[in-house]
C-alpha cells in the first residue's frame, strides 16, 4: 500500500468556532492532519486545546465551521445528518470517560444493542471475551468495577468491527491498575483487529505506547512525533 492509501483521516484547514454570546471561541483554528490505518494515536495538550472537538468531528458527532475532513475517500464535511449517522454506524466505535452503559441491561445485553443492528458484528460473547470479561456476561453495570465497565464499553464499541475507535479520556475515571488493564485492551484491539485508534488523555506517559503522538495547543497542532519503540501499558508510570 502506498502511504496515501494508508491514510484513514485527512483534515485540511479544519476549523470550529463556538459563538458563545460572550465572544467567539476558536476550538479548532485550522488543522491539517493525517491519521493512519492500524495506528494507535494519542492526542495530548492542555484542557481546552481542541482535542475533544477534533475527535467529535472525526467521529461524525459534530460539524466543522470551515475546512474539510475526509474518512478515506468520503468527505465528512460534505455530508448531511443522515450521511453522518450512516458513517458513524458503519465505521466508528466510541469510548468515553464515563462508559455510558445502560444500567438496566447486563454486559451481554449492552453489547447486543450494537450487534443487533451492525452489518458484520462479532457475537456479544466474542466481544466480551476480547476484553477479558467472559466471566461477567450476565452482570449488570452496578455489579462491575469501573475498569470492567469500561471494558464492556470497549467491547460494545468494537463488536461491530469498526475501522476506527475514538476514545475520549478512556482511563480518566480509573485508578492506575484498572487504567493499565483498559489500555492493554485498547492495545490488543489495535494489534489484533487492526483498528485505527485515537486516544485523548491527560496522562502524557500514555504517549509511550502510541505509534503517533499529536500535541495540541490553542486549537492548533503543536507537534507530531512517531514512536519506534513502544512500551507495554504495564510499563506506564501513572
Ligand atoms: P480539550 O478536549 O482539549 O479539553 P475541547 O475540544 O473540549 O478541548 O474544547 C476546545 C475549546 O472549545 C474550549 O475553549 C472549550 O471551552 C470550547 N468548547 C467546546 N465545546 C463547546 C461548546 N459546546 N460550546 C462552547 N464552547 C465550547
Amino acid at each position: 500500500m502506498s502511504p496515501e492509501e494508508q491514510v484513514v483521516f485527512r483534515t485540511e484547514g479544519l476549523t470550529k468556532v463556538y459563538d458563545t454570546g460572550g465572544g467567539k471561541v476558536h476550538a479548532l483554528a485550522g488543522i491539517d492532519l493525517r491519521l493512519y490505518a492500524r495506528e494507535l494515536t494519542v492526542l495530548l495538550g492542555p484542557s481546552g486545546s481542541g482535542k475533544s472537538t477534533l475527535l467529535n468531528i472525526l467521529g461524525g458527532l459534530d460539524r466543522a465551521t470551515a475546512g474539510h475532513v475526509w474518512f478515506r475517500d468520503l468527505e465528512l464535511t460534505s455530508l448531511r445528518e443522515a450521511g453522518l449517522t450512516r458513517f458513524r454506524r458503519d465505521h466508528v466505535g466510541f469510548v468515553f470517560q464515563f462508559y455510558n452503559l445502560v444500567a438496566s441491561l447486563t454486559a451481554r445485553e449492552n453489547v447486543q444493542l450494537v450487534t443487533d443492528v451492525a452489518k458484520n458484528p462479532m457475537t456479544p460473547e466474542e466481544a466480551l471475551e476480547l476484553v477479558g470479561l467472559s466471566h461477567r456476561l450476565d452482570h449488570f453495570p452496578a455489579e462491575l468495577s469501573g475498569g470492567e465497565q469500561q471494558r464492556v464499553a470497549i467491547a460494545r464499541a468494537v463488536a461491530k468491527r469498526p475501522e476506527v475507535l475514538l476514545c475520549d479520556e478512556p482511563t480518566g475515571a480509573l485508578d492506575s491498575k484498572t487504567g493499565v488493564q483498559v489500555l492493554e485492551v485498547l492495545r490488543q484491539v489495535n494489534d489484533d483487529l487492526g483498528t485505527s485508534t485515537v486516544v485523548i488523555t491527560h496522562n502524557a506517559e500514555i504517549r509511550r505506547m502510541a505509534h503517533r503522538v499529536i500535541w495540541f495547543q490553542d486549537g492548533r497542532v503543536n507537534k507530531i512525533e512517531t514512536n519506534d519503540t513502544r512500551i507495554a501499558p504495564s510499563e506506564i508510570v501513572w
